[in-house]
């Protein structure tokens, strides 16, 4: 570009410069012509003044200096002409009229002679004639040069050209130098007939003078070069031996030259500015040449910087591509590949083993009870939790092989190739073993067991969604049969999915077409063995799958939200029926479990309120259970509702105390009545220090906060004798009675023995 940009202004500018080179030369010339012109119309001037002083001097042959300058005066002589400095006559004086002009001349005394006297010949002696200077009118002001009155100019260098003028009829030019001042003198002769005769003996005879005008070459040069700055001119002369030149104005360096012939001798040389060659020679062309090549490197410079800018524009936008591209197929928490990369990787995986009949296994992992870590420790915790799991996952496959993050707690890894030569379920354990370290997360204040469900599903499929889905299937059964385990996929399992599925579908006409019912497991007091209360237990009577246990559809009924019309049904169902074996005598509490779903609505509150006043079942009666998880989810707004149903006169239980990771401590910020500890912690009383120890600290810890404690899963009389040990108040379990129906209940109230104390079923039946 500047390349191009160079030439461009290369070629432009010495355009520019012949074209101002023409143009200066066409200058030069007009100056020339002008200057010359001038010149020309001076020498014309002078030979018009010489021809009028001529005609004066034939009809006033002996008139005085004083009328002749009258005559100047009258005909504005100087004002016309104002390059001419003086009219001179000279006279021809034949011998024999010497006498009679002098005595005229002493008669009529010449300013311009003052002082001399005409008498006085110089040179002397006696020729045939003289050449006298009659007078001399000058311009005022300009010092004239003063000779003698009998000075014969004919014998001084003038002379020959006054003679040869004699001759020709024509005037004469000549370079004057009389008393050391430079002037040009037009000398035409006067002949007595006013006409120039055609013989030279006719001119010579009839020749009476000459009319001498002068001019300061100076002032006709400046004259001339008015207007024409940087420019000289010279008038050179050469005739004979005459040769000069007069000269004007400072010759420019190298300056043009035009000459001008103005013919009888005369040349006029005219100086002009030196023509330039080349671009350099002209202003026009070298600003068009350094402005087209600053222009260019300017245009250059943009467009670099331009094009560098949309250089690294177009980096920025392969940069953020890139970022974008990654971000869309990469996890953002963990930086794993995501579900869309990981399709991609199960398709080249599935391809790679079709080609080389290699074994491929994907491994779908999800963490146990990883909800109820991000609820109760914070997404914080969670993340970080994640993060780690990533890093132990990574760490545990090989370098060929893949994890990924599918989202929430679910992860993924690929195995082919070698990594399976000694079975998939190697790598499964190896991924179940880097979990089994406990982690250290922020927020909680002792290292964090963690486990996972892995479902495995291998050899080729149809496509890699299929082999995922799969994978996920035997993922869930893993957690069925107790998680902390991998399953295998087997392809009987799709039927059970397929089973659940249509499970959910059925679900949300249950309630409606009322297939929805309870069953009640009593509680007993450890200390007296005494019937303490119910817990109300939801069930679905299934068409053709018969009786559903909560555990299989509980968790479809809170994904789906329909959890909060059949938690307020069986609200409203518990509480008639408590209030309907109150009615009948046998007063005991009512515990109904509450989801997360529900307690997070302001509406639970309604729902009890309504349940209780349609029921008319005594508050006091009713209790709630709460999970931890449940607790800790919206602690503020959580804290706020369960004042509310605590306003009610409603108690408040905490179920499956320990399972989840908040301390006791932290719930007393709660209004809590009961703690209901988890049956897992129960079952291990009787042979683990660790549950023993356990159980322990839990009642004392409820104890010291004033709560009730109850057992739950009871379901052995060493069990039965651990918990009395530790004094825990209230026990559940099959030991005492498996979750029964009304019927069964009533039955059992009814067949009860009455024991000591039993006063009618206004009291609670002991069931030991
Ligand atoms: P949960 O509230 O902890 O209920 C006690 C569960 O432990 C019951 O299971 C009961 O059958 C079982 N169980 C009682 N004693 C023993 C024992 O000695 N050994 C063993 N192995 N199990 C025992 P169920 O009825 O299957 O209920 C499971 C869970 O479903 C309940 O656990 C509760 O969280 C939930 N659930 C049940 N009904 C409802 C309901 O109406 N609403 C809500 N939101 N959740 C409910
Ligand atoms: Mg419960
Ligand atoms: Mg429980």
């Amino acid at each position: 570009m500047v390349a191009l940009g160079a030439l461009g202004s290369v070629l432009g500018s010495h355009s520019v410069a012949r074209d101002d080179a023409q143009r200066s030369r066409q200058t030069a010339a007009t100056t020339a012509v002008q200057v010359s012109s001038t010149f020309q119309t001076a020498i014309q001037h002078l030979q018009d003044l010489s021809a009028s002083a001529g005609a004066f001097f034939i009809g006033n042959e002996h008139a005085t200096e004083a009328q002749f300058a009258t005559w100047v005066r009258d005909v504005r002589a100087f004002e016309r002409y104002p390059e001419i400095q003086s009219i001179t006559e000279v006279s021809l004086v034949p011998l024999s009229q010497l006498s009679a002009f002098q005595a005229r001349a002493v008669a009529n005394p010449s300013l311009y002679q003052a002082g001399s006297d005409p008498h006085v010949l110089v040179p002397p002696g006696n020729r045939p004639f003289y050449c006298l200077l009659s007078y001399d009118v000058g311009r005022r002001g300009i010092v004239q040069a003063r000779l003698p009155a009998g000075f014969d100019i004919c014998k001084t260098y003038l002379g020959p050209d006054l003679l040869t003028t004699r001759d020709t009829g024509e005037a004469v030019y000549t370079p004057e130098s009389l008393a050391g001042v430079s002037a040009l003198a037009v000398g035409a002769p006067i002949y007595r007939a006013g006409t120039n005769p055609t013989s030279i003996a006719d001119r010579r005879a009839s020749l009476i003078g000459w009319t001498g005008t002068q001019i300061l070459p100076g002032a006709v040069l400046s004259m001339s070069l008015e207007g024409h700055s940087g420019t000289s001119v010279a008038m050179h002369y050469q005739s004979g031996t005459t040769d000069v030149t007069f000269q004007a104005g400072q010759r420019p360096k190298g300056a043009a030259l035009t000459t001008v012939d103005l013919h009888n001798g005369w040349h006029v040389r005219v100086y002009t500015a030196a023509i330039p060659n080349g671009v350099f020679g002209y202003s026009n062309s070298l600003a068009i040449l350094l402005g087209g090549i600053i222009v260019s490197l300017l245009l250059a410079l943009l467009t670099y910087v331009l094009g560098t800018s949309r250089s690294s524009a177009v980096q920025l936008v392969h940069q953020r591509t890139d970022q974008l591209q990654h971000q869309a197929l990469h996890d953002s928490l963990t930086g794993l590949p995501n579900r869309a990369l990981i399709l991609d990787r199960i398709g080249q995986m599935l391809a790679r083993g079709r080609r080389q009949h290699t074994p491929v296994a994907a491994l779908f992992l999800d963490l146990d009870n990883f909800k109820d870590i991000n609820d109760t420790l914070g997404h914080r915790a969670g993340d970080q939790l994640l993060i780690e799991v990533g890093n132990r996952l990574g760490g545990a496959i090989r370098d060929s092989d893949t994890v990924g993050r599918l989202g929430g707690d679910e992860f993924v890894v690929l195995a082919e190739g070698v990594s399976l030569d000694a079975g998939v379920q190697v790598v499964a354990d190896r991924i179940l073993d880097v979990l089994a370290t406990p982690f250290d997360l922020a927020g909680s204040d002792v290292p964090l067991m963690v486990t996972a469900s892995i479902g495995i599903a291998e050899g080729d499929r149809a496509t890699p969604e299929a082999l995922l889905q799969d994978a996920d299937i035997a993922m869930y059964q893993a957690k069925a049969a107790g998680k902390q385990r991998a399953v295998r996929f087997l392809p009987s399992m799709q039927e059970a999915v397929d089973r659940s599925r249509r499970l959910e579908v059925d679900l949300s006409s249950a309630l409606e077409i009322g297939q929805f019912f309870l069953m009640y497991q009593p509680t007993i007091d450890l200390q007296t063995g005494d019937f303490s209360g119910v817990e109300a237990l939801l069930r679905w009577r299934h068409p053709e799958r018969g009786v559903v246990q909560p555990n299989d559809f509980i968790p479809a009924l809170e994904s789906s939200g329909l959890i909060i019309p059949v938690g307020a049904w069986v609200l409203a169902e518990a509480c008639e029926q408590g209030a309907t074996w109150h009615r009948r005598g046998f007063v005991f509490a009512v515990s109904v479990n509450i989801s997360l779903k529900q307690l997070e609505r302001d509406q639970i509150v309604e729902d009890v309120r309504v349940a209780l006043s349609r029921s008319g079942l005594e508050p006091g009666s009713l209790i709630l259970e709460l999970t931890e998880t449940a607790l800790m989810h919206d602690s503020v707004g959580t804290v706020a509702r369960l004042l509310s149903l605590k306003s009610l006169g409603v108690r408040i239980a905490i179920d499956d105390f320990g399972t989840g990771y908040s301390s006791l401590a932290y719930l007393r910020q709660f209004p809590i009545d009961i703690l209901k500890i988890d049956r897992t912690f129960v079952s291990g009383i009787a042979d683990s220090n660790e549950s023993a120890a356990l159980v322990h600290t839990l009642v004392q810890l409820g104890k010291v906060l004033g709560l009730e404690t109850i057992a739950e899963g009871v379901e052995t009389d060493d069990q039965r004798s651990r918990l009395e040990v530790e004094r825990v108040d209230t026990g559940q379990g099959f030991l005492f009675a498996r979750p029964l129906e009304v019927d069964d209940i009533d039955l059992l109230l009814g067949e009860s023995p009455i024991r000591p104390g039993w006063a009618g079923p206004a009291h609670p039946t002991q069931m030991g």
